[in-house]
Parts: C-alpha cells; sequence; structure tokens
C-alpha cells in the first residue's frame, strides 16, 4: 500500500534524525539548524552526493547558506561518523549518509555510484605484514566500471 510506505518511510527517517542528534551530541556537536539540514539532504539522497549537490537542495531550505559552510558541515559529518566520504572520488568528493555496512560502484562515464551488499565482502582479511605495521580502520571493496545505461548508449 503506497499510504502505508509512506509514513514508513517518515518513520525511519525521524529515527535517522534521531540518531544522528545523539550522535552530534556524543561528539559535543551543537545541533544546528544547518547541520539537521544538511544531513538530511544527504541521507534522502540515493546519489551520494558532492558538497555541490547537497547544497543547491539545501538552499531550498535554508536560502542563506553557503556552500563552504555545506562542505565542512558533510567533512564534518564524516568525522564523527555520521556520513563517510566515498573511497575514489576524484577531486570532488561525493559523500555518503548510509551507514549500513555495503559496497560500491562507480560508473566511469555518467559518475553515478551505485550501492551494493555482498556479504563476503564484509569481512576481507588483513595481510599480515599490513597489520603488524598498521592500524586498520576501515576496509573497503569498491568496484569501477562502466554502468548498464551507459554500456547501452555506447551500443547505439
Ligand atoms: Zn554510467
Ligand atoms: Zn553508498
Amino acid at each position: 500500500m503506497p499510504g502505508s510506505g509512506g509514513r514508513g518511510k517518515k518513520a525511519k527517517l525521524k529515527e535517522k534524525m534521531e540518531a544522528f542528534q545523539r550522535t552530534c551530541r556524543e561528539a559535543g556537536l551543537k545541533i544546528t539548524p544547518q547541520r539537521m539540514a544538511v544531513y538530511k539532504v544527504l541521507i534522502e539522497s540515493k546519489q551520494h552526493p558532492s558538497a555541490e549537490m547537497v547544497f543547491r537542495k539545501v538552499r531550498d531550505v535554508i536560502p542563506n547558506i553557503s556552500l563552504d559552510t555545506v562542505n565542512r558541515t558533510l567533512l564534518t559529518l564524516s568525522e564523527i561518523g555520521a556520513a563517510s566520504i566515498v573511497e575514489g572520488s576524484g577531486d570532488v568528493k561525493r559523500f555518503d549518509g548510509k551507514l549500513e555496512t555495503h559496497q560500491h560502484f562507480k560508473c566511469i562515464k555518467c559518475r553515478r555510484i551505485f550501492d551494493f551488499h555482498y556479504k563476503p565482502f564484509d569481512n576481507i582479511a588483513v595481510p599480515k605484514n599490513i597489520s603488524r605495521r598498521f592500524a586498520v580502520l576501515r576496509k573497503t571493496v569498491y568496484f569501477e566500471g562502466v554502468c548498464d545505461l551507459c554500456r547501452k548508449h555506447a551500443e547505439r
């Protein structure tokens, strides 16, 4: 039923916003309307948006916000673990508000980033020569290639 689905989504969003406020408090960060708005745009987007993309949307809610503020806010969110920076994004950082374990496929043509989840990738072994020297904090599997739509375009 579309109605109940919509309510479920809203409830989930509310839950995420509350979890975010807890994360902020634990990190000693003030909960500001800017931070709330940036976070909301980020988790509502499926695009792994850049700061610029988030900025364009946040302006609907907070018209006088600057790109610099949005950028700094996204970096802060990444620092406190409320978001992450997508690996291999190149010069323009792309952000991810999805906290569940997942992997990415990035299309090198249209630059879209797709989420997928393949369980065996969740527990990648760290080679001894790495674990002896470094403290590994994050391990990710990252795919790059050409997406289905871009492949279709190439065929034509
Ligand atoms: Zn593509
Ligand atoms: Zn993602």
